[in-house]
């Protein structure tokens, strides 16, 4: 059922209803199929009462049912509504687990009983000897359980990354019932040539695609950035992977078929295995564990108000321009554009996170709550107050501008030091270290930084304080 109980809880960019509502159609059509009795309720159908339990009292009704029976949601809200509704109905009721994940829900927490910081990394390890994937027995294949450090280069411009393998679909059918129904949205429906997979076999097909022609550059160029190719050599499954299009399990083992003899190309194929594996487990273990209560922490007193171009993308400061205007008019930007641009921004900025988490569920193609809350208010905005991450993640321009070509295009100067034309992010950076000085001084990850910063004259301090203060009063003018 397609429901303005879920379309109306926050502004969704319009490719994020556009492509589930196509996703879900082509399920129930296949399902139909199959023989299955299919009962849809779309958007604008008058029968269509917009919520999980009254759509779902009156089907009970209609049909005359005893009993409902459903897979796991994934969302804690539609957990919850279900098992009210069959409480209040005295219905019979039956719960499956879901085969989309590796592990069950509650796994991580059991993992972590009583560990006050979570660390992905150990989950990781047990994870791969449990599904024995890339091991030699007992040990990490390859001789080491991470190549990160390899997996750090810009991107100059070569080698090319592949055309897209997407095809196009025309869902102006669906954008007009959408519209029809006075929905707002926010960024470009591209409803013509819409790009995202709508059923499992384009979706095997991108997965497919991957591992053809960009697997082999997937580890070295995993945070690259650049102007000049918004995607580069990254996967785009993340859709198809969170509407359960395609499962987990089926991604990685197609993955690791791809390691060649010597296990020459595994900083890939471990870079890869590590994203879905270690952290897509990871967050949504985190997500069960912390809800309801996770979607509301401010651990670092963050209030300012999100500006306004995050909405139309008109902002001078080029990589936030690029970041922001690729997200708006594709749905997509990704992971370092997501945490090191964007997310960077936000955290020094010390915008309100739960402003800057509704903005990300809202605005990215793959935001399901259990997988960008963790993302967006634990990993990017250190909200949680470093419940998993062990030290915010965090830069001044220097990281942006070795790891894309933002900054040659800029109106802003990397070069010059918290004047009215220096680049914002240097500031930033210093102010935010100098407002949680007491916080980070007794973290060890954080020394460096700190003592950095107290190598500042005071001069200096007063020229960050002073011009922090002037961006901070003129967000919006960015
Ligand atoms: P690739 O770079 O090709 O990676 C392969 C796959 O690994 C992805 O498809 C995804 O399934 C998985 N993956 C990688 N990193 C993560 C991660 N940190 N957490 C969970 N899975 C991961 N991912 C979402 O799926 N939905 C979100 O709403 C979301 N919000 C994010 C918000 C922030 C602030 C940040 C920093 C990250 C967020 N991510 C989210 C994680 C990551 O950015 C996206 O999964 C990735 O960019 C999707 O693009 P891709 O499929 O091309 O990924
Ligand atoms: Fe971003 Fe600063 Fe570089 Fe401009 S100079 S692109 S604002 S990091």
């Amino acid at each position: 059922m397609e429901v303005r109980s879920e379309t109306d809880r926050l502004m969704h960019h319009a490719q994020q209803l556009i492509g589930i509502f196509a996703a879900m159609r082509a399920f129930a059509d296949s399902l139909a199929r199959d023989g299955h009795a299919v009962h849809y309720l779309k958007i604008g159908d008058p029968e269509n009462r917009h919520s999980f339990a009254e759509n779902l009292t009156k089907l009970c009704s209609d049909y005359d049912a005893v009993g409902v029976e459903w897979q796991e949601p994934d969302s804690w809200y539609v957990d919850e509504e279900l098992r009210k509704l069959v409480k209040s109905q005295g219905l019979e009721f039956n719960v499956v687990s879901t085969e989309h994940f590796f592990e069950d829900r509650d796994s991580l927490a059991r993992f972590m009983d009583g560990k006050k910081s979570w660390r992905m990394e150990y989950w990781y390890r047990y994870l791969r000897k449990k599904y024995d994937l890339l091991m030699d027995s007992d040990e990490p294949l390859g001789g080491q359980w991470n190549f990160d450090v390899s997996n750090r280069k810009a991107w100059k411009g070569d080698p090319e990354p592949p055309v897209d393998a997407r095809v196009s679909h025309d869902h102006s059918g669906i954008w007009k019932e959408i519209c029809e129904c006075g929905i707002k949205t926010f960024g470009a429906p591209h409803e013509h040539d819409f790009r995202w997979p709508s059923n499992r076999s384009e979706s095997l097909r991108l997965l497919d695609a991957f591992a053809d022609s960009m697997l082999e550059n997937f580890g070295d160029y995993q945070d690259a950035m650049s102007s000049k190719h918004q995607t580069l050599f990254h996967s785009l499954l993340s859709f198809s992977l969170n509407t359960k299009m395609l499962c987990p399990k089926e991604v990685i083992s197609a993955i690791v078929k791809r390691l060649k003899p010597n296990n020459e190309n595994i900083s890939s194929i471990e870079g890869f295995v590590r994203q879905i594996l270690g952290w897509r487990e990871f967050v949504r273990g985190v997500y069960w564990a912390r809800m309801p209560d996770y979607i509301d922490i401010n651990e670092m007193r963050h209030t300012a108000k999100l500006p306004k171009w995050f909405w139309d993308g008109r902002v001078n400061m080029n990589c936030l321009r690029e970041s922001i205007g690729q997200s708006l008019d594709t749905s997509y930007a990704h992971h370092i554009q997501r945490l090191m641009v964007i997310g960077n921004f936000c955290l020094l900025a010390q915008i309100d996170p739960k402003q800057v988490h509704l903005w990300y569920l809202g605005v990215y193609i793959d935001a399901f709550e259990w997988v960008e809350s963790p993302n967006t208010l634990g990993m990017s905005q250190f909200a949680d107050g470093g419940l998993f991450a062990s030290k915010p993640y965090i830069s001044s321009s220097a990281y942006i501008h070795r790891m894309s070509d933002y900054c040659k295009d800029c109106r802003y100067d990397r070069k010059k030091k918290h004047t009215g034309d220096a680049c914002p992010f240097d500031t930033l950076y210093w102010s935010f270290l100098d407002d949680h000085r007491e916080r980070f001084a007794k973290n060890p990850r954080m020394t460096m930084m700190i003592k950095n910063l107290d190598r500042k004259s005071q001069d200096e301090l007063n020229a960050i304080r002073g011009r922090a203060s002037e961006l901070k009063g003129s967000m919006d003018r960015l």
